[in-house]
């Protein structure tokens, strides 16, 4: 896990050798194979339609190029997964990127256990950091080990169109404290995928927002030109955002800090320091 996608082996390095000789010698074919296998700067970008995915879009996009990004938009069951949907498809066409895959994680709405896929379950409000279920310190909102799902979808695409990098736009400190957006998550992910791929195949998850504020993420995507007013973050509502739930409280605050006004309309909204 980084925040760059790490310089693929050369033939010099030591995992090339291994490979070299567990490939019995035969370097020449193996090396045109891995190369066939991994193109270092094809990288597939995880675009849930907010915001944070937004900017990690425009990031890969600055870094890889745009003909070099594949879009992934896994739905979930979630409440508001037609808005989000369109927030892809907006976003994607902004930057006129073809080559995308969207995914229907439909198992989610029938595990449940979470206010986003979970309709017997209300979205907290006006409650930033409201606790989950049996007092749990991860809000009700966190929908069990799902970014996992998500990774998985990525890991199986970037390896079969022989991408080099995962991008994902998971947050660690200024967000909700789901679990499976701190670092250390992705850093185990990233053994998983070196275990559990190809040999030739290297793929390294890119994190480029995980350790910064929301409100620094703001500014990055202004200055990228990122499409900030396609996304979307309400978790409850898919026409005009309600401006109570987590998600809108955090990016409220967030362009408050960041001294730019929000794009998107709302049904209310609170005082920015909640
Ligand atoms: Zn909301």
């Amino acid at each position: 896990m980084s925040d760059r996608p790490a310089k693929k082996d050369s033939a010099e390095t030591p995992r090339a050798q291994r490979i070299y000789k567990e490939a019995g010698g035969h370097l020449e074919a193996r090396e045109l194979t891995k190369e066939a296998m991994n193109d270092r700067a094809k990288a597939v970008v995880l675009l849930s339609g907010g915001m944070d995915s937004c900017v990690s879009t425009a990031i890969a996009r600055e870094r890889q190029g745009v003909s070099n990004i594949a879009l992934l938009h896994a739905s979930y069951g979630q409440l508001t997964e037609q808005r989000e949907r369109r927030a892809f498809d907006d976003i994607a066409n902004f930057y006129g990127v073809g080559q995308r895959l969207a995914v229907e994680l439909d198992h989610f709405r029938a595990i449940g256990g979470s206010a986003l896929t979970d309709k017997s379950i209300s979205v907290p409000e006006n409650e930033l950091g409201a606790p989950g279920p049996r007092g749990s310190a991860i809000p009700v909102t966190y929908v069990p080990f799902r970014n996992a799902h998500f990774l998985s979808v990525a890991v199986s695409w970037a390896e079969a169109i022989g991408a080099g990098a995962i991008y994902i736009g998971a947050v660690a400190e200024d967000s909700s404290g789901y679990p499976d957006c701190r670092p250390e998550y992705y850093r185990v992910f990233q053994e998983l995928i070196r275990a559990g791929t190809r040999p030739e195949t290297q793929i390294e998850i890119v994190t480029p927002v995980i350790t910064l504020k929301k409100s620094a993420i703001i500014r990055r995507g202004i200055e990228l030109g990122a499409p900030l007013h396609l996304t979307w973050s309400c978790y409850q509502n898919e026409d005009t955002a309600c401006g109570a739930c987590d998600s809108c409280l955090l990016r409220l605050r967030a362009f408050a800090e960041a001294g730019v006004p929000d794009p998107l309309p709302y049904r209310r909204t609170v005082s920015a320091g909640q």
